[in-house]
């Protein structure tokens, strides 16, 4: 069958297609659509398979990788990110191996489009003695699915899928071969001496057996995916060798110009057979490596030949693959006399726009509350989510990484004493990796206010549910099990009673000598299960404002404009009826209801 599928949804396709019975995931973008259409699709056809949002990449991994270990064939998903986070799990899984096919699919962002890093998961790989495929394209990620599947279990080792986001979120029609979905039968085996090696003999024999087995996917990798291309290359006067998406842009930026090269395509960056390239790389009068993001492939063959690339400075070193940037390297290298690519620039200015938070978001009102109570002196760290964009009210002052808030807060309360501590986090993100910190910080008495700011979503990801919702997990609970009674308000869409709640989070930290803990239950405003808002919609009366310019400065609902007056006015279409700013905003009361 021919399907129009996402780059995300091929893999979810792929994923049954190779009889993957067994998925975990953490939200992430760009993977988050891999385990929501595996979901949807196990429901849809109604197959017995098992699929969980997990509390976190570690988890994940470690909830499939068991199903793996019992002969299952399964896979997790993350963010290149994550992967950080289930690395310590993945090191060690490399040398223990797996009976069932085992796929771990750690999802690349080039170019930062919403990443804190633009780390390239491939390295990770040859790290922990992994094999890597980059697929180039939706229905490239549908085939090495299927492929790390399989290669995952004839060679008992976890095998690294690398789609970046063009791959996770572009659309192709791909095609699916007919299928019959077999589930498999868990089975745990006892085999003490491979499950539970100890170091040093029953690791070191397991660490020669990984050489083994590399050096084997190697030569796999050889046969399977290099020579059959070796084989047909033309003897042109240019090679290029790429992988990913690069290898997309690369075949399109020939067929536009008329370039005559002989392409490699590299399915497998690691393990690379690097000595059975030498005859072909050493052939060509130039090599040109293509790649996303840091130069893996480059680095393993460029004493081959005269290879150029990200290390020779001929191919852009950081963001993505476009056309442009492809052709400019031609281009620089004498290949190309001009790039076809680069059109005029649109040179009129354009209005700025900040990403904001949603109008109605009960996070804003919190910050704004925050702010009020505790001043610009206070720090505030903060952590990944839609309420990182608290930093445009100057609410934020610290992102790191998942649960850094709690991590900072603790350093910061030893470090410099003389400012209130204000940390925020999401429920999902101190789920995730902010209890550790929370738990250091009681044992060793940091002083610090931590928000937990409760919408009971992953909402920065598409609303994926946490397990308060899936499982009636209490945060209160859990903060009360670290040792602090949490200060608890209810969210009623009014900065009045958000005050009050911090005036009083206040008088408790001046007293405290650890840490203090408030629980903002709030709701996203996408949210159609728990969203609240009353349907009062604002307009500014143009009498009364002064233009100060404290609403935009302070609060900056998307809603709020200036207008040739110097006044602010609200754009009807943005309010979405909160009613927050009817009262305890305006220092000259100029918001007034909207009676549409
Ligand atoms: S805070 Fe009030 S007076 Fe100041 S700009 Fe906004 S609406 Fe106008
Ligand atoms: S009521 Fe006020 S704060 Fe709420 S969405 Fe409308 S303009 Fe924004």
């Amino acid at each position: 069958m021919k399907k129009t599928l996402l780059g995300n949804e091929a893999i979810a396709w792929g994923l049954l297609y190779a009889g993957v019975d067994f998925m975990a995931a953490y939200p992430g973008t760009p993977s988050s659509e891999i385990l929501e259409t595996y979901q949807k699709l196990i429901k849809q056809m109604n197959l017995p398979a098992y699929a969980e949002w997990s509390t976190n990449e570690k988890v994940a991994y470690e909830v499939a990788y068991a199903a793996a270990i019992t002969g299952k064939r399964a896979a997790c998903g993350m963010k290149m990110v994550g992967l950080n986070v289930a690395s310590d799990a993945m090191m060690s899984s490399a040398y223990i191996g797996n009976r069932g096919g085992f796929l771990i699919i750690s999802a690349d962002d080039p170019g930062f489009y919403s990443s804190q890093t633009e780390q390239d998961s491939r390295y990770f790989a040859k790290f922990a003695r992994i094999p890597a495929l980059d697929p180039s394209s939706p229905q490239d990620a549908f085939r090495l699915a299927v492929v790390g599947v399989n290669l995952s279990e004839k060679f008992e080792i976890p095998v690294l899928l690398r789609p970046v986001l063009r791959v996770c979120h572009g659309r192709q029609i791909v095609e699916i071969p007919d299928f019959e979905f077999k589930a498999k039968k868990g089975s745990f085996e006892r085999d003490i001496e491979r499950w539970a090696a100890v170091p040093r003999n029953p690791r070191l024999k397991q660490g020669y057996e990984l050489l083994r087995k590399l050096r084997e996917i190697s030569e796999f990798n050889y046969e399977e995916f290099l020579k059959p291309q070796i084989e047909k290359l033309k003897g042109e006067e240019l090679l290029i060798v790429a992988s990913g998406t690069p290898y997309a842009y690369v075949l399109e930026v020939l067929e536009d110009t008329g370039l005559k090269a002989d392409v490699l395509k590299v399915d497998m960056p690691t393990p690379l057979p690097v000595d059975r390239l030498k005859e072909v790389i050493s052939s060509y009068s130039t090599v040109v490596v293509f790649e996303e993001t840091y130069p893996l492939i480059e680095e393993q063959i460029k004493h081959l030949g005269n290879v150029k690339g990200k290390l020779t400075g001929d191919v852009f070193e950081i963001d993505e693959a476009t056309h442009e940037r492809v052709a400019e390297s031609l281009q620089k290298l004498g290949y190309l006399k001009k790039n076809v690519y680069v059109g005029k620039k649109y040179d009129k200015e354009l209005p700025p726009r900040a990403p904001s938070l949603c109008p109605g978001c009960p996070h804003r009102t919190v910050f704004y509350a925050m702010k009020r109570v505790f001043g610009n002196k206070a720090i505030y760290p903060s952590d990944i989510g839609c309420y990182t964009l608290g930093l445009n009210q100057k609410a934020v002052d610290t992102v790191l990484c998942m649960g850094a808030s709690v991590g900072l807060a603790c350093g910061f309360s030893k470090s410099d004493t003389e400012k209130p501590i204000v940390a925020t986090v999401g429920d999902s993100t101190f789920l995730h990796a902010g209890i550790p910190p929370l738990i250091d910080a009681v044992a060793n008495k940091h002083r610090f206010i931590l928000v937990i700011m409760d919408n009971s979503t992953v909402a920065m990801t598409g609303l994926q549910p946490t397990p308060e919702r899936i499982g009636n997990v209490s945060i209160p609970k859990i903060v009360e099990g670290c040792g602090v009674k949490p200060l608890i308000l209810n969210y009623d869409g009014t900065i009045k009673s958000t005050l009050e709640f911090f005036r009083k989070v206040k008088e408790t930290y001046e007293k405290a000598n650890g840490p203090v803990v408030a629980v903002v239950n709030e709701f996203c405003t996408f949210d159609k299960e728990r969203v609240k808002l009353p349907g009062k919609f604002a307009k500014v009366d143009q009498d009364k404002c002064t233009g100060c310019g404290h609403c935009i400065r302070e609060f900056g609902c998307p809603a709020f404009r200036w207008n040739e007056e110097g006044k602010v006015e609200v754009d009807p279409y943005f309010c979405v009826g909160c009613g927050v700013c009817l009262s305890d905003l305006c220092p000259f009361d100029a918001f007034v209801e909207d009676k549409r």
